[in-house]
């Protein structure tokens, strides 16, 4: 593990995220958005660990802009926005909602409050169904629901979803945090009448390889290599191509390389009643005492 790493990026993901936070979006299209936040992360001498998510309402997670998406943001728009920094593959995952409705205020601070007090307790050894637990009880002590099928993840180098999950519920079958290893932590919190449950949607906008083996069609295999020589085996979307390809072009390579199972695409993730979902997210490293907050 490149500790070095990890709290570079976090640096930067935390210093981008609070800039987000205290900018008004409303007005600015999600394209805008998008374009914005990651060059800010390329600015600061990194790179992006997947392209920007910023997944509205009842969506609650993994949206990202299409090319000149005009998807417009609203006064009453609850806005996930999700970013990650990569430096050297090792991650920093981190997320806000922002929202300028007075009504969701005390949604967003219940995945605050939920995060907070799952980062406060901590340390090397605790199990993640205590995590879950915590982070469970302080949304419902609040009036809320958890999602229960969205979780948090251990993390490595080039790898977002690396193989353990942090609930957000307790739940059994639970592992033990290790000192030398990355997690990420994400409360997602709905309304009493959702079902607190996310279902997949239609919409896939954000892609993944999952083999490099060639397709023998010679331009789709140029675009194979330029998604490992760029993203490695983090997500990426159509936007991060139009330099090196015509829209309508880099569209058809990428359909042809999911036919062909050597890339995956992620459908958006809904709340199964269509209710307002927040999110809150840190990146952190266990230590004996307490934890390193990353992000
Ligand atoms: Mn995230
Ligand atoms: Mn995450």
């Amino acid at each position: 593990m490149q500790v070095e790493d990890y709290i570079n990026a976090g640096k930067i993901a935390a210093e981008v995220r609070e800039n987000v936070r205290k900018k008004n979006w409303v007005g600015k299209t999600v394209f805008e958005i998008c374009e914005e936040i990651e060059s800010e992360i390329i600015k600061r001498g990194a790179k992006c660990a997947f392209p920007v998510n910023t997944s509205l309402n009842e969506v609650a997670a993994h949206y990202t802009a299409e090319p000149d998406d005009q998807k417009t943001i609203l006064e009453t728009d609850l806005v996930k926005i999700d970013l990650g920094v990569q430096i050297n593959g090792y991650i920093a995952d981190t997320a806000v909602t922002v929202c300028y409705d007075p009504r969701y205020d005390s949604l967003v601070n219940a995945a605050e409050d939920a995060l907070q007090n799952a980062m406060s307790m901590i340390k090397i050894g605790v199990k993640a169904s205590d995590i879950g637990r915590i982070i469970e009880k302080t949304i419902r002590q609040l009036g809320f629901k958890p999602i229960v099928n969205l979780s948090g993840h251990s993390l490595d180098q080039y790898t977002i979803h690396a193989g353990k999950s942090i609930p957000n519920i307790w739940s059994i079958g639970s592992f033990s945090l290790s000192g030398n290893t990355a997690y990420a932590c994400e409360p997602f919190v709905t309304l009493e009448k959702g079902l607190g449950i996310v279902r997949e949607g239609k919409i896939k906008n954000i892609f993944s390889l999952v083999s490099r083996k060639k397709t023998k069609n010679s331009e789709s295999d140029e675009m194979l290599d330029f998604i490992w020589e760029n993203f490695n085996q983090l997500p990426f979307t159509l936007r991060w191509f139009l330099k090196k390809w015509e829209e309508r072009k880099a569209r058809e390579l990428l359909e042809f390389l999911i036919k062909k199972k050597v890339v995956k695409a992620y459908p958006v993730l809904l709340e199964a009643r269509a209710q307002p979902v927040a999110q809150a997210e840190h990146t952190f490293i266990p230590t004996d005492t307490d934890v390193t907050i990353t992000t």
